[in-house]
């Protein structure tokens, strides 16, 4: 039996022959032991013959500090099946560069890790690295069973800082980001409906969206079954836009002359937009303080509140009384913004209705909006959509 060089035994099927160390770099020649039997690299059968031996070299995970590389002596094996082929490898894939286990931790950190820090870790170029996360997110995805959807949430978000916009279609059961594409027109989201086919189209029962887009019309042809449901993030994030701001800045305006009270308009900004629930006390009494102030803040501010109990309704009657003064309130409320924002949300009440009889944790939008903005920034500079869009499928594989 061959006698290992112990602690170095690292990599099976073969042994360390030589090896030289200096202060920031290790190298190891290995050479297979070739009593083990051997398998091809192309069809992993048993090969008997070797046609010749070459060598490569592999770069391996750090050595106590010191960039590892592995000078390898492979076996080009005579296969019946394939001819000549390189030997199988279980630590190194066939035309890789580096071992298994290094690639493996590099797409590791990928996941937690901007590209360009993961890439100065390793010591490695950047598109190296972008490869290997790519790699390994693709065997991730095809891992995952095939969808069947009942209930899709469908949003968009801009893809770069110019207006360019990608649309992005997600099981609202399961939270698995199912479709991403670029662009947030009717035919940009065809394709995924053409891949569901007549059966899952069927099968779909409901989907959330924004107001406004095209993407009513679109679901509407493939899924004559499905309701259309206007979730309440985009609807109140479009309140916070055109009311709550627009009567900030005219508050803030009218108070020209009494500029410490301008100040505390100004600055109530935040407040205003955020849900109350993750305010801190004294934040709290603030903007209690801004809202008693100012009569028109208070109004709107009020209003968005009951605006948002429509979306917790228990039935259909409860739901329509409060449209009902909801939208009275708004007309008495002598200020024009919110009677236009009123007016204009009217002829969608039936998807805000939809909402008590499918109730969909459209919640989740916020929260996948900013892990969105987080991996654009970590993928920033590399202009690969392609990469872009399959980082953010990895990021909500659902879980279901
Ligand atoms: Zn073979």
């Amino acid at each position: 039996m061959h006698k290992n060089t112990g602690w170095l035994d690292l990599w099976p099927g073969f042994h360390v022959t030589d090896s030289r160390i200096t202060h920031d770099s290790a190298w190891l020649r290995l050479e297979p032991l070739t009593k083990l039997p051997l398998r091809c690299g192309q069809c992993l059968g048993l090969v008997e013959s070797v046609h010749e031996r070459v060598t490569r070299n592999v770069r391996e995970l750090s050595l106590a500090g010191r960039t590892l590389t592995l000078q390898v002596q492979l076996l080009r094996v005579d296969c019946p099946r394939c001819g000549h082929c390189l030997q199988h490898v279980r630590w190194l894939d066939r035309f890789a560069r580096m071992t298994r286990a290094m690639a493996q931790t590099v797409a590791q950190c990928c996941k937690r890790l901007p590209i360009k820090h993961v890439a100065q870790m390793f010591c490695l170029h950047w598109s190296t690295v972008q490869q290997l996360d790519k790699r390994s997110l693709a065997g991730l995805m095809s891992q995952l069973p095939q969808p069947q959807p009942t209930h899709l949430v469908m949003d968009e978000f801009a893809l770069h800082k110019g207006h360019r916009y990608a649309s992005v279609i997600l099981d609202a059961d399961t939270r698995r980001v199912l479709y991403i594409a670029k662009d947030r027109s009717r035919e940009a989201i065809r394709p995924f409906f053409e891949s569901l086919g007549e059966a899952g189209c069927r099968r779909i029962q409901a989907v959330a969206m924004d107001m406004n887009t095209a993407f009513d019309l679109e679901v509407r042809h493939w899924c004559p079954r499905a309701r259309i449901v206007y979730d309440l993030f985009h609807v109140i994030a479009k309140y916070g836009r055109e009311v709550i701001s627009r009567v900030r800045v005219d508050t803030a305006n009218a108070l020209r002359n009494d500029k410490p009270a301008r100040r505390v308009v100004k600055q109530a900004h935040w407040l205003l937009l955020r849900n109350a629930d993750n305010l801190k006390d004294s934040e709290q009494v603030t903007l209690q303080e801004v809202l008693e102030a100012n009569e028109a803040l208070m109004t709107v501010y009020v209003l968005k509140q009951s605006l948002k109990s429509l979306w917790t309704a228990h039935d259909p009657w409860q739901w329509r009384r409060r449209w009902k003064q909801w939208l009275a309130h708004c007309a008495q409320s002598g200020i024009e913004c919110l009677q236009l924002f009123a007016n204009r949300l009217r002829k969608y009440w039936p998807g805000i209705l939809a909402r008590v009889r499918w109730p969909m944790h459209t919640g989740q939008l916020e929260g996948i909006n900013n892990r969105i903005k987080v991996i654009k920034r970590m993928a920033y500079g590399y202009r690969d959509v392609e990469y872009f869009f399959l980082k953010i499928k990895a990021a909500f594989p659902g879980n279901a």
